[in-house]
C-alpha cells in the first residue's frame, strides 16, 4: 500500500516492532549480537556495522525523501564527511556560496588542506556555476533556502548542468525537509540532513542522514560509514524517529508563525530588511514555490542600529538566544558571532552576515507570546 507522508512519519518504516508488536520501535541498545553458528548471523553482527533502530531511522527518511536507501550518522556534518570521501585529492567540487559555517570549513578548510578543492559560487546563477565547472570538477553541493541569507536554488536547474557534465549533486534539504521539498525527485543524487534540526525537531538530539536513489553510491558510502565509525547510537536514532512522528505538524505550526512573525518584523521601525521564502517579495519566492509546498520556519532580518543586536538578544525571555534551529523552540542566533563566524570576511560581506543580522528560528509556542517578546525585545518596552 502507498501511504502517504503523514501516515509514513507516524508509523516508521515497518510499523513498529515485529517481534513483539511494540508500537514505539524498540531501542536495540546493543553493542553486539549472538551468532546462532560459525557462518551464520541474525542479520546483525556489531552496531558500527548495522542496528535496527538505526536501520529503522535510515529506511523511514529514506521513505520520506522518496529515497531508495538511508545512511545514519552521529551529526549532520558527520554525513557531509562521508560524502566528501566519495571524492580524492585532486578532485574539485562547485559549491553554494551561502552555506551552513560548518559545511564551509570542512570544504573550505579540512579537504581543502588534503588536496580536494572546492570552487563557492551563487549557485542562484547558472552561468557562475558553469563558469566554475572544470575538468576535475566531480560534484555540486548546493543548500536551498541556504542559511542565513535564505538565498532560493534552482534544483532542476542544478541538476540538469549536473547531469550534463556528470557530476554528482548534492543536496543539503536541512532547511525545509522532505514534507516539503524532494530534492531527489528534482534531479539531485545525494540529500543529506543534519537530524538535529527538523526530523529531531526538540533540540535534544544530534543526528546526520544521507538518502539516495540508486545503488550507485550506496554501498560505496556505507562502507566509509563503517570504516570511518561516525554512526548514530541507537537511543539517538530513536529519538530521532519519534521527532519524526510529529514532523509535519510542527512544521504547519512553526511556519503559520513565521509568516506572521516575518511580516510583523516588516513594519517595524528598527527592522531594514526580512528575508523570508514565504514573503511574496523575497527574491526567491517564484522559484522556491516550484520547487517545494513550504518555506519552512527559519528566517532572517537585519537591525538598522548595530547596538540593538546586544540589547535583543539580552532581553529576549521567551526566544532563546541559542546556535541552531527547527525544534520546537523559538531561538535567535546571531550569525555573524555564531554559525558563521569563521566565514572569511570579504564572503560574509557579500552574503549580508554582517552585524546588523539576526536568525530566527520559529517554534511552536503560542505566537502572541513569541511576538510580545520580540517587541518588548525590540523596542525595550
Ligand atoms: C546544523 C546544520 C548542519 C550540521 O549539522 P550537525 O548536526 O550540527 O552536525 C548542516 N547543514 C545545515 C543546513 C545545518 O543547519
Amino acid at each position: 500500500m502507498n501511504l502517504n507522508f503523514e501516515t509514513t512519519v507516524v508509523r516508521g518504516a515497518s510499523g513498529g516492532d515485529r517481534h513483539t508488536g511494540a508500537i514505539s520501535f524498540p531501542i536495540y541498545q546493543s553493542a553486539t549480537f549472538k551468532h546462532p553458528a560459525l557462518n551464520e548471523s541474525t542479520g546483525y553482527d556489531y552496531s558500527r556495522l548495522q542496528n535496527p533502530t538505526v536501520e529503522e531511522l535510515e529506511k523511514t527518511v529514506a521513505l520520506l525523501e522518496n529515497g531508495r536507501y538511508g545512511l545514519a550518522f552521529a551529526t549532520g556534518l558527520a554525513a557531509i564527511n562521508c560524502i566528501v570521501h566519495l571524492f580524492k585529492a585532486g578532485d574539485h567540487l562547485v559549491i553554494s556560496e551561502d552555506l551552513y559555517g560548518g559545511t564551509f570549513r570542512l570544504f573550505g578548510s579540512i579537504y581543502k588542506e588534503l588536496g580536494i578543492e572546492s570552487t563557492f559560487v551563487d549557485t542562484r546563477d547558472f552561468l557562475a556555476v558553469k563558469d566554475a565547472i572544470k575538468e576535475n570538477t566531480k560534484g555540486i553541493f548546493i543548500e536551498t533556502p541556504s542559511n542565513p541569507s535564505l538565498r532560493v536554488t534552482d534544483i532542476r536547474g542544478i541538476g540538469r548542468i549536473a547531469k550534463e557534465k556528470d557530476l554528482i549533486f548534492i543536496v543539503d534539504n536541512t532547511f525545509l525537509t522532505p514534507y516539503y521539498q524532494k530534492p531527489l525527485d528534482l534531479g539531485a543524487d545525494l540529500v543529506i540532513h543534519s537530524g538535529t534540526k527538523y526530523l529531531g525537531g526538540h533540540n535534544d538530539v544530534l543526528a546526520g542522514l544521507i538518502v539516495a536513489k540508486d545503488d550507485r553510491f550506496i554501498e560505496r558510502l556505507r562502507y566509509i560509514n563503517m570504516s570511518t565509525g561516525a554512526t548514530i547510537g541507537p537511543f539517538e536514532a530513536w529519538l530521532v524517529l519519534r521527532g519524526i512522528k510529529t514532523l509535519h505538524i510542527r512544521l504547519e505550526k512553526s511556519e503559520e508563525s513565521a509568516i506572521v512573525i516575518a511580516n510583523w518584523l516588516k513594519e517595524q521601525d528598527e527592522v531594514s530588511d526580512v528575508y523570508y521564502t514565504g514573503l511574496e517579495e523575497h527574491e526567491g519566492y517564484e522559484v522556491n514555490k516550484s520547487q517545494s509546498t513550504g518555506f519552512g520556519t527559519t528566517l532572517s532580518f537585519r537591525v538598522k542600529d548595530k547596538k540593538l543586536v546586544e540589547k535583543i538578544l539580552k532581553r529576549v525571555k521567551v526566544v532563546s538566544f541559542a546556535e541552531s534551529l527547527g525544534g520546537v523552540d523559538t531561538l535567535i542566533t546571531y550569525p555573524f558571532t555564531q554559525t558563521h563566524s569563521e566565514i572569511p570576511d570579504d564572503l560574509r560581506k557579500r552574503l549580508g552576515v554582517d552585524e546588523y543580522l539576526l536568525r530566527l528560528s520559529v517554534g511552536i509556542e503560542n505566537i502572541k507570546d513569541i511576538l510580545d517578546d520580540l517587541k518588548q525585545a525590540i523596542k525595550g518596552e
